[in-house]
């Protein structure tokens, strides 16, 4: 299983699994950050957009994310105020130079962008902001990884860990993780060539019997991580019990802003835990996510789900499986 879904779209762009196919099944993981982003979180995000003194920001992919009755898109085509950004810094920028609006972040991601949407905290902090929040959203890989592992319905017999995550938070947790359940997992970068290495460890592990965490993505990753930026995250966040897309609660697997900055927790601010949703029951995402089925399983796949008109976030992610599947396998479509 590759876990980030910016590895699944290379392995499909370049028909690494077809081209294996014969000798290794690769299933795609929950790496997808816009994926794994409970609905009731969109909803949320939703309700504040829709706020006349709330301009909500965030990175464009999130805009197409539906929610239980419409998008981003939608409210700002509405006339909310919705608005794309490159950076979580942008935002403070934006609060800074709009006094006069409550400027709303929504922060989502593994523990890859937790860095900096910390530093935007902290920034924000500094500069003293009363009209700057994040609705945060971060997930944590390797609890994710124990879930599935943990799972009566697992298949797995290796893992390709995200490089990027690990640029960030290191190896160790990933050791763990082998110490418990005897699998190997290999750290792999995210071109043709890095996987098909990692592929290769993988299957090296296996054919001699060894469960280790080795790194492939050596380019980028050390063992022990980037320090500065896992300090920067320790001071604004802290680990809490986290809802998953299609997965449900899984414990100890995110991120929640610290009791010291809560005047930027939008959550808090906004009085925002009444909304809840559930999640539709056509979209099989969470079995897609958990490697049990694939996107072409889904009935719904290319025909009432595609990238126009999607019933699930894994088809609106420019990082989705589904969305890779539809984008390099339309031929694949039967129905
Ligand atoms: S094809 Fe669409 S409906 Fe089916 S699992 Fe993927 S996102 Fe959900």
């Amino acid at each position: 299983m590759e876990i980030c879904g910016g590895q699944t779209h290379t392995l499909m762009r370049y028909g690494i699994d077809e081209l294996l196919a014969d000798a290794v099944q690769l299933v795609h993981g929950p790496g997808c950050p816009v994926c794994v982003t409970p609905l009731e979180t969109i909803d949320r995000a939703l309700a504040l957009a829709r706020r006349p003194d709330v301009t909500l920001v965030s990175y464009g992919d999130m805009l197409r994310v539906p929610g239980s009755e419409t998008d981003l898109f939608h409210v700002k085509a509405e006339g909310g105020d919705v608005r794309v950004v490159y950076s979580p810094t942008d935002a403070v920028q934006l609060a800074r130079s709009r006094p006069e609006r409550k400027v709303v972040f929504f922060a989502v991601g593994f523990e890859t962008t937790a860095p900096a949407h910390a530093m935007a905290v902290l920034q924000a902090d500094r500069l003293t902001l009363k009209n700057f929040s994040i609705l945060a959203s971060h997930v944590l890989v390797p609890p994710a990884i124990r879930t599935l592992l943990g799972s009566p319905r697992n298949r797995v017999q290796g893992f390709i860990a995200p490089g990027h995550v690990c640029t960030v938070v290191g190896m160790r947790e990933y050791d763990d993780l082998v110490g418990e359940f005897h699998v190997p997992i290999v750290v792999g970068g995210f071109e043709p060539v890095d996987l098909l290495e990692a592929i290769r460890m993988l299957v090296m592990q296996l054919e001699e019997g060894r469960a280790e965490v080795e790194n492939q993505y050596v380019r980028s990753v050390q063992y022990e991580g980037n320090k500065p930026a896992q300090e920067a995250v320790a001071r604004v966040f802290e680990i809490a019990d986290r809802k998953w897309r299609g997965l449900g609660s899984i414990p100890v697997s995110g991120l929640r802003i610290r009791e010291r900055y809560a005047a930027f927790d939008a959550e808090r601010v906004f009085e925002l835990a009444t909304v809840c949703t559930e999640e539709p029951a056509e979209c099989i995402s969470a079995e897609v996510l958990l490697g049990h089925k694939k996107p072409t399983d889904c009935a719904a796949f290319g025909t009432r789900c595609t990238p126009e008109r999607p019933l699930g976030a894994p088809m609106v992610s420019s990082e989705g499986a589904c969305a890779a599947y539809y984008q390099y396998r339309r031929h694949a479509v039967t129905r």
